[in-house]
């Protein structure tokens, strides 16, 4: 696609423009601690961005809205199937102990029996715009006519960590900025209004008030350690505090809650002598979230608690890898969707993922990916970015594991081609590069239902991570590949 402004720009215009961005970016809080070799966690500069937005053919953009509340629904009645859940992880959970230490805790709660009904879900649903043109151009979804080059195809949703809402929205102030610099003043008909973070923290508030206790307090479970990305968390803690100053919101890690935390014979949890309304994970998805025991001491007590968790562990486990791949098969949506139209349009979002159970559909997975590894990705039920193998690492790693039910620790999809577009992007302590580069486009989803009884379901604004398109098709902004970016509808 064509860049929002001829480019290379000339040098004096390019160095003003991103003094002038940078600038704008502190100030609007798009901050990262850097990584300094000392140990001076003071040190802080402007998150990583593009200079300039990126253009997003806007059907695609709206067609990524419509389904975002389809998507809440399906999320929740998938956590709630605790048949499905379990056939679905059955035999990950035999060779992969992460996923299958997060399913014991689920069995344990579900044995004892869930002593909260509220589930509140703060969601982001991640697309790329794919080249690979195989569908009938020009064909209507939705009422809207779908781009006739690209397609909206989804990488996964994420049910935890679903970090980004309070860059995504702030960044889109930033380029409005840089764009009227250059002297395009109609900016706002192109740079959507974005609520990320107003919508996320409008679903705290609505789960704290669903608590139901003036005193008790939200918590953020983060990190042990003050982690780069703190200021994105900063944003939806001080967004809570400032629209609501009867909340406090305080940051534990698992640690502390195993240590100081308390669960009351009520299954009431209190910290430091508050009572906890809502716990929000922005920790707890990766492995390296558990170095001891204790932080495994801490999920289970949050989980048996009556506190409100966003997300609940039968949420976690419904965004794992192997239910999204379970999903894509086809006839499954129908049993979660009553709606044809929700399903359709859930579906046109999906490209093929394929099993690796063992036995003859996930031997014809194995076969596929070993003559063409080129056109899959490999997914381990893993979060956070940097784990998935391409190309021909799938050969090697299927090699190794081929007969083995440690391949069902994974599963393959196909891989999405996305366009490719020319944009600065803007690193601490480097000089802008011009590169080709990806977008990946996430629309946060808020909801929040007691058992089958839906009461928040909302498309919650967006956010636009960019990549420099000849590394690896992984983004993570917080993992340091990715860039923060804003859509320019086209
Ligand atoms: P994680 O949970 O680690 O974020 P993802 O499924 O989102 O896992 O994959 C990480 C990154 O890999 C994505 O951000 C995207 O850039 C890339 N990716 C994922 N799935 C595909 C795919 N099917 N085709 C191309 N790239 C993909
Ligand atoms: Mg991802």
């Amino acid at each position: 696609m064509e860049p929002v402004v001829p480019l290379p720009l000339d040098p004096s215009t390019l160095g003003s423009l991103t003094a002038s961005a940078k600038d704008y970016a502190v100030l609007s809080g798009l901050a990262y601690l850097t990584d300094d070799p000392g140990d001076n966690t003071d040190l802080v500069s402007f998150a990583p961005f593009a200079l300039l937005p990126s253009p997003v053919p806007r059907a695609l953009f709206d067609q990524a809205r419509a389904v975002q509340q389809d998507f809440n629904l399906l999320v929740h009645r998938v956590s709630h199937d605790r048949a499905f859940l379990t056939r679905c992880l059955s035999s990950v959970v035999k060779v992969d102990h992460f996923t299958a230490a997060l399913f014991h805790i689920y069995e344990q709660v579900q044995e004892e029996g869930v002593t909260q009904s509220i589930c509140l879900g703060l969601h982001r649903s991640d697309y790329l715009f794919d080249t690979n043109n195989n569908a009938v151009i020009g064909t209507k979804l939705n009422g809207v006519t779908a781009n006739r080059e690209l397609q909206l195809k989804q990488t996964e949703i994420n049910t935890i960590a679903a970090a980004g809402a309070g860059f995504g929205e702030k960044i889109a102030s930033v380029h409005k900025h840089v764009l009227s610099l250059l002297g395009i003043t109609n900016a706002y008909k192109h740079i959507p209004e974005n609520r990320a973070l107003d919508s996320q923290v409008d679903g705290f508030v609505a789960a704290w008030e669903q608590y139901g206790s003036q005193k008790a307090i939200i918590v953020f479970v983060v990190e042990e350690e003050r982690c780069r990305n703190v200021f994105g968390q900063r944003l939806s803690e001080f967004t809570v505090m400032e629209r609501h100053p009867s909340i406090t919101v305080r940051r534990y890690s698992l640690k502390q809650i195993a240590e100081d935390a308390e669960l009351k014979s009520d299954k009431t949890l209190f910290i430091h002598g508050s009572e906890v309304a809502v716990v929000y994970f922005r920790t707890g998805y990766s492995p390296d979230h558990y170095p001891t025991e204790k932080e495994w001491i801490a999920r289970l007590k949050i989980e048996r608690s009556r506190a409100i968790k966003c997300p609940c562990i039968s949420y976690h486990l419904a965004g794992t890898k192997k239910v999204q791949q379970e999903l894509a098969q086809p006839g499954v949506l129908e049993k979660f969707l009553e709606d044809p139209k929700a399903v359709s349009r859930v579906r046109a979002t999906f490209v093929g993922q394929h099993t690796l159970e063992m036995g003859l559909e996930g031997d014809r997975t194995v076969q596929m990916a070993m003559r063409c590894p080129e056109d899959y990705v490999m997914k381990p039920q893993r979060e956070g970015g940097g784990n998935n193998i391409y190309g021909e690492d799938i050969r090697t790693v299927i090699n190794k594991l081929k007969g083995s039910e440690e391949r069902t620790a994974y599963i393959i999809m196909d891989l999405i081609c996305p366009t490719v577009v020319q944009n600065y992007l803007m690193r601490p302590g480097d000089r802008p590069k011009l590169q080709g580069s990806s977008c990946e486009l996430g629309i946060f989803g808020v909801f929040m239902a007691d058992g089958d009884q839906v009461l928040h379901n909302k498309q919650g604004g967006h956010c636009l991570r960019t990549n420099h398109s000849s590394t690896t098709a992984e983004g993570g902004i917080t993992v340091g590949n990715a860039v923060m970016d804003s859509p320019y509808l086209v």
